[in-house]
């Protein structure tokens, strides 16, 4: 049984003084011991923020990308130790607003999946078509190039380690959402591309939606048999909303 994942990506928004009020409601509204996986993926400079404020709490810190790199002369970069230094478990890697705004190709994607890995924390891939790949026929062979791009760098172990996010472009902060059985369509072919490599491996990963989830959709995407949780932006900077999520069935 796959446990379902609420994960937070706040982007580049925050200050010390409101993602402090943010995350002590979020921890003051969470369950004492909930039954789904909680992370919030907070901007580089505020990981040390966080994972001070998060430490002892059922809430599990994250980060938003990683360098492919694992030291050196990378100004601006952000390797995987310096991460998992800050207590992330989580690290979100090849989101759409990577690929789209700093050329981000599945071959990159797959090497920092693999550094993440490296580093005992776990990658949150996301994979998703544009408008117009959806709109001719192309959503499953794009998924499916995103996918096996790092399926196929990864061993058997690694593999059980993955999450997949499955994001639409299109839906990504624009209230759009894919209906339900839209999103269970993916996820199900995603759970086949991966049962082709592993099929116990492909019963254990999660593969959460992301995509304008809100609290008023989240109940239905969650329902489905192969959404295994949501990757929440801007939902995620509202405590009540967030908290809503989490609670939903
Ligand atoms: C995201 O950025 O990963 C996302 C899903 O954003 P939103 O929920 O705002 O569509």
């Amino acid at each position: 049984m796959r446990r379902t994942l609420i994960a937070g990506n706040w982007k580049m928004n925050g200050s010390l003084a409101t993602n402090a009020a943010l995350l002590s409601e979020i921890i003051a509204g969470m369950p004492v011991a909930p039954s789904r996986d909680v992370v919030v993926c907070a901007p580089f400079p505020y990981l040390a923020q966080c994972a001070d404020t998060l430490a002892g709490t059922v809430v599990s810190l994250g980060a938003q990308d990683v360098s492919v790199h694992a030291q050196g002369a990378f100004t601006g970069d952000v390797s995987a130790s310096m991460l998992s230094d800050f207590s992330c478990g989580y690290v979100i890697v090849g989101h759409s607003e990577r690929r789209a705004y700093h050329a981000e190709d599945d071959a990159l994607v797959a090497q920092k999946v693999l550094r993440v890995l490296d580093l005992n924390m776990t990658p949150i891939l996301c994979v998703g078509e544009m408008l117009e790949q959806r709109e001719s026929g192309q959503t499953n062979e794009v998924v499916a190039a995103q996918l096996n791009a790092v399926l196929d760098v990864l061993t058997s172990d690694h593999l059980s380690r993955l999450v997949v996010a499955y994001e639409p472009v299109w839906a990504i902060g624009t209230g759009k959402t894919a209906t339900p059985q839209m999103a269970q369509d993916v996820h199900a072919f995603l759970r086949q591309q991966i049962a082709a490599k592993s099929s116990d491996s492909a019963e254990l990963v999660q593969i959460v939606y992301g995509g304008s989830m809100k609290p008023d959709n989240a109940n239905e995407l969650l329902q489905m048999p192969d959404i295994d949780g949501g990757l929440i932006g801007g939902a995620a900077l509202k405590a009540v909303d967030f908290l809503a999520i989490i609670a939903a069935v």
